[in-house]
C-alpha cells in the first residue's frame, strides 16, 4: 500500500492506493500557513488514511508528496513555492519520515499530476504529450517520447511563470506578467471582481454581495448563460489560450491535459481556448493537436504522488 499527497496552495489532499491503483481512502484537508502546521497536517493525513481504510501504518510502504516546486528533491526540499511560502527550504521528506518512520518521495506537483494521469487516464496512444494544472497556480509536466521531461534538477516546465506581458502584473516569483497572473483561480476571481464593479446588476455581482466570489460561482452562472459570467470566462480563456499557444508551438504535442481545479470548468472555456489556438498558434502545429480536461482533476495528482512511491521504491 502507498499514499499519495498532493499539497496545493489552498488544499491538501491524500491518497491510499493498493500497488494498482484501487483506491482505499481519500481526504482533502485546508493548506495551512506555517512549516509546523504543515508538518502536523501531512502526519495526522497518513493516520487518518490508514484508520479510515482499517489497514495498519505498518502496511505502507511509501509516502509520494507532490508540491509546488522547484524543489531539490534528492535533499527533500522546497527551494520555492511562491503560493505556500512556509514550505521555503523546509526539510518536508525529513520531518515526516522521522515523525512516521516511512520511506517518503518528494516531487514538483505537476510531475505528479502527469504520472497520474499516465497511470489513470487513456493516454497510451500518445507518445508525446503535456499537462497543465489550472489551480491556485499553474504547473506543467511534459512527455517526450514517452519518458516525464523533467529537466536538470526536476524543475522543468513551470509555465506558470512564462511571461505573456513585459509590463504586466507583478508576481510572486518575483517577475512581472506571469501567465499565472491572468490563467489561474485568484487571476479569475480577480477577472470577476473589477467585472462586478462595473456590471453591478449582473447576478455573479448580486451573489458575491452574499458569498465569496470564486471560480466555481462565476462557472455556475456561466452555465446559465448569465452574461457577465460569460464575459470574465471569454476573457480567462484567452489568457488560458494564450499560454496553450506558446507552449503548442515550442513542444508540437499530440495531445494537452488541462487538470487542476479549474479544469472542472473546461466545458464554458473550451471554445475559446480552441478559438486562440486556431487563431495564434503556427501552422502545421495546431490542427492535430487535442485538448482534454482530466477525468478526476481532484483526485489524479494524490495518484501520481502514490505512483511516485510504488516507482521510487520498485514495487
Ligand atoms: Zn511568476
Amino acid at each position: 500500500m502507498f499514499v499519495g499527497i498532493d499539497i496545493g496552495g489552498s488544499k491538501t489532499k491524500g491518497i491510499l492506493t493498493d500497488n494498482n491503483g484501487n483506491e482505499l481512502s481519500f481526504k482533502e484537508i485546508e493548506t495551512k500557513k506555517t512549516t509546523k502546521e504543515i508538518d502536523d497536517d501531512l502526519y495526522q493525513l497518513i493516520e487518518t488514511l490508514a484508520t479510515s481504510a482499517t489497514v495498519s501504518k505498518m502496511d505502507i510502504k511509501g509516502v509520494g508528496i507532490g508540491t509546488p516546486g522547484p524543489i531539490d528533491k534528492e535533499r527533500g526540499i522546497v527551494l520555492k513555492a511562491p503560493n505556500i511560502p512556509a514550505l521555503y527550504n523546509h526539510p518536508i521528506v525529513k520531518n515526516l519520515e522521522t515523525r512516521t518512520g516511512l520511506r517518503v518521495f518528494l516531487e514538483n506537483d505537476a510531475t505528479v499530476a502527469i504520472l497520474g494521469a499516465w497511470w489513470k487516464e487513456n493516454v497510451s496512444k500518445y507518445r508525446n504529450w503535456l499537462m497543465i494544472t489550472l489551480g491556485t497556480g499553474i504547473g506543467g509536466s511534459l512527455i517526450i517520447d514517452n519518458k516525464i521531461y523533467t529537466g536538470q534538477a526536476g524543475n522543468a516546465m513551470e509555465v506558470g511563470h512564462m511571461t505573456i506581458d513585459l509590463d504586466g502584473k507583478e508576481c510572486p516569483c518575483g517577475n512581472r506578467g506571469c501567465w499565472e497572473r491572468y490563467a489561474s483561480g485568484p487571476a479569475l476571481v480577480e477577472l470577476a471582481q473589477s467585472y462586478v464593479k462595473k456590471q453591478k446588476g449582473s447576478s455573479v455581482a448580486v451573489r458575491a454581495k452574499e458569498e465569496e466570489l470564486t471560480p466555481l460561482l462565476v462557472y455556475e452562472e456561466a452555465i446559465k448563460k448569465d452574461e457577465t459570467a460569460l464575459a470574465i470566462f471569454e476573457e480567462y480563456s484567452t489568457y488560458v489560450g494564450i499560454g496553450i499557444v506558446n507552449l503548442i508551438n515550442i513542444f508540437n504535442p499530440e495531445a494537452i491535459f488541462l487538470g487542476g481545479g479549474l479544469s472542472q470548468s473546461y466545458r464554458v472555456m473550451l471554445p475559446t481556448v480552441k478559438r486562440i489556438i486556431k487563431k495564434c498558434a503556427c501552422p502545421g502545429f495546431k490542427d492535430n493537436v487535442i485538448l482534454y480536461a482530466i477525468s478526476d482533476p481532484l483526485k489524479i495528482p494524490a495518484f501520481g504522488a502514490a505512483k511516485l512511491a510504488i516507482n521510487a521504491t520498485g514495487s
